[in-house]
């Protein structure tokens, strides 16, 4: 196929548009790939959908090959088999919510599992009819609180879900090791920079679950790997290694001290430092030897409010979305004045252990970090103005209801695998692979019989690719100071043909060699503008970015063109007889 810029429908800007925060927005738009049309929703020009249609080449030949069958589900959906398994309310805000004529309720899907558990019921019931991967490759809406970055993160966009059906866990183990190979083959064919992060299961509900993220520094997962290389995770899903209980006998009984004029923890440090009756032998008191009780507020899917209490090291901060990941699919948020006066038993400043727990005279759930092991002794609140207390000791002195990963990780931070240093990097959600369970088929009644004739739960996964945000994140990893510069598999065209020059030598030469291209199977972007000088065209290839630039020029005369790698800028003059030679043997 031979693609004419002169009567294409693309228009490039010179300008970059004034919403664009990032790189690769900025450039889709500028080549006129993509065009907004609301936040978060975009067009897909010419030049997009082609490479949107080749991400989607890649995914379904490699879903193909792990046996996944295709299907399209509708994306306007009833709402019964979303309240059936809670997520018509569990999904909030980012639901989009409509009305038909008689009033009955619908939705746009986010995401398909309902539909996907119903197909199967509705059509096996036999262990026979398993195990199985269904797929599709369609649009989901979301109503994201902060649409971002173009097509990043978009209130409609394109996503591949499958889903694979089970009778056992272990069959449920193989196609999640399936997916997984499939996902390392699409994203390795994509030419992504990526890591596999163990992730939380969040509002899914479920067990094994890991996140592909491409590593790219406007990222908004933040992920934390070991610097030995053999651990990465979401900032969310990081376990701390909790320390070995230590003996209680013998530690010193608990103390009330007067604290006055000591509003920050290093205050308060400084003072037991100080004070020679405080002082502790052998290594001075640190911010780490006092508990630090932060008051929280959970928003839980039904509207309702209800407290916590998050108790961690002084030198620690609480990381409100580590929280969130722990209590999901409730939302926290720091807890109100208005909220806070409702607890006559917190002394603001000085709340301790003593008053927390649901046992405790504020009746508040009280969560604490897993390094608050029982026989550790802390410096902590006293639950009375201007007093804290010394040496209570977990379990002997106070009982946390259970543990939570909350602290904001931090860099240097011990790797869970092997007790090396963890630091922090940023990186963009491309695919999600989940071990779902029975979660969805209890909900829905999916069984079939096993060998003995007996009702089976069936178990699922369900995995994810974001297909339109992968443009994006290969555009963003790819691009440099010059445009967008596309990876071979995923180009609009594979040759990007520049008359440079008007006269009609020039032209007719350019053409006759796009025709031969074409011959040769290659799909040419040809530029045959007429009123557009070379410098223009010239930016326009860098700008578009087709990795294989061919300029017919003044040398034509002389029976020669230029081959230029995007890439690389690398140019090599070749005789035009030779160039279709040469430009297959570049692409491979
Ligand atoms: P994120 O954390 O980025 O919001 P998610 O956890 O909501 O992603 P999933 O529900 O697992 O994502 O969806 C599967 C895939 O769909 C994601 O891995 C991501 O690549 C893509 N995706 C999710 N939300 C969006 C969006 N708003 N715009 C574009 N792609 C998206
Ligand atoms: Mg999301």
């Amino acid at each position: 196929m031979v693609l004419k810029m002169s009567s294409l429908f693309l228009r490039t800007l010179r300008e970059d548009p004034a919403d664009a925060e990032v790189t690769s927005h900025r450039l889709l738009v500028r080549a006129g790939y993509v065009r907004r049309v609301a936040p978060g929703i975009f067009t897909m020009l010419p030049m997009g959908l082609r490479v949107l249609r080749n991400i989607e080449r890649v995914i379904r030949e490699e879903m193909d090959a792990i046996g996944g069958q295709e299907l399209s589900f509708p994306a306007l959906l009833p709402r019964e088999p979303y309240e059936a398994t809670g997520r018509w309310t569990e999904y909030g805000a980012n639901l989009f919510r409509l009305k038909d004529r008689r009033q009955g309720d619908y939705l746009l899907g986010p995401t398909h599992e309902e539909m996907f558990t119903l197909a199967v019921k509705d059509m096996c019931s036999s262990y026979k009819d398993l195990p199985l991967t269904l797929y599709q490759i369609q649009t989901k809406y979301r109503d994201e609180a902060r649409p971002r970055a173009g097509i990043l993160r978009g209130r409609e966009f394109v996503m591949k879900d499958s889903y694979s059906f089970d009778v056992d866990d272990d069959g449920l183990r193989s196609a999640y090791a399936r997916h997984r190979e499939a996902y390392i083959n699409i994203f390795d064919r994509l030419g992504l920079d990526y890591v596999i992060c163990s992730a939380m299961s969040g509002a899914m509900g479920g067990s094994a679950s890991e996140e592909f993220l491409a590593t790219c520094e406007i990222g908004e997962d933040t992920f934390v790997r070991c610097t030995n290389g053999d651990y990465a995770a979401n900032v969310e899903a990081v376990v701390t290694p909790a320390p070995a209980a230590r003996p209680i006998d013998g530690l010193p009984a608990a103390q009330v001290v007067d604290t006055p004029h000591t509003p920050t923890i290093e205050t308060l440090v400084d003072l037991f430092n100080a004070q020679e009756d405080l002082r502790r032998d052998g290594a001075a008191w640190s911010a780490a030897d006092t508990l630090k009780n932060v008051m929280l507020t959970l928003t839980l899917p039904d509207g309702k409010r209800e407290p916590l209490a998050v108790g961690v090291p002084g030198d620690r901060e609480v990381d409100l979305r580590r929280v969130e990941a722990a209590v999901s699919p409730a939302e926290v948020a720091p807890m109100t004045e208005a909220e806070f006066a409702q607890h006559p038993a917190l002394v603001k400043g000085y709340i301790g252990p003593g008053v927390l727990g649901e046992k405790g005279a504020s009746e508040i759930r009280y969560l604490v970090d897993p390094r608050v092991v029982v026989g550790t002794a802390w410096i902590t609140g006293a639950d009375e103005p201007g007093k804290h207390v010394m040496n209570l000791v977990a379990g002997r002195d106070f009982t946390p209801d259970g543990t939570i990963e909350a602290v904001r990780i931090v860099d240097g931070d011990i790797c869970p695998i092997d007790g090396g240093a963890l630091e922090q990097a940023r990186g963009i959600e491309i695919g999600h692979i989940f071990q779902l369970g029975r979660k969805y088929a209890n909900a829905l009644g999916l069984t079939v019989l096993d060998q003995n004739g007996k009702a089976q739960v069936v178990t699922m996964g369900s995995y994810g690719v974001g297909v339109s945000r992968a443009i994006a994140v290969v555009a963003e990893q790819t691009a440099d100071d010059r445009g967008l510069c596309w990876p071979r598999e995923l180009a609009p065209a594979d040759v990007h043909v520049v008359a440079a020059g008007k006269t009609d030598e020039i032209r007719g030469g350019a053409e006759r060699l796009a025709e031969q291209l074409e011959a040769a199977g290659l799909t040419v972007l040809l530029d045959d503008r007429k009123d557009v000088s070379p410098g223009v065209k010239f930016n326009d290839s860098e700008l578009l970015g087709v990795p294989t630039i061919v300029v017919v020029g003044k040398r034509l005369a002389d029976g020669v063109v230029e081959i230029r790698d995007r890439k690389t800028g690398d140019k090599s003059e070749v005789a035009l007889a030779e160039a279709v030679t040469a430009v297959v043997s570049q692409i491979g």
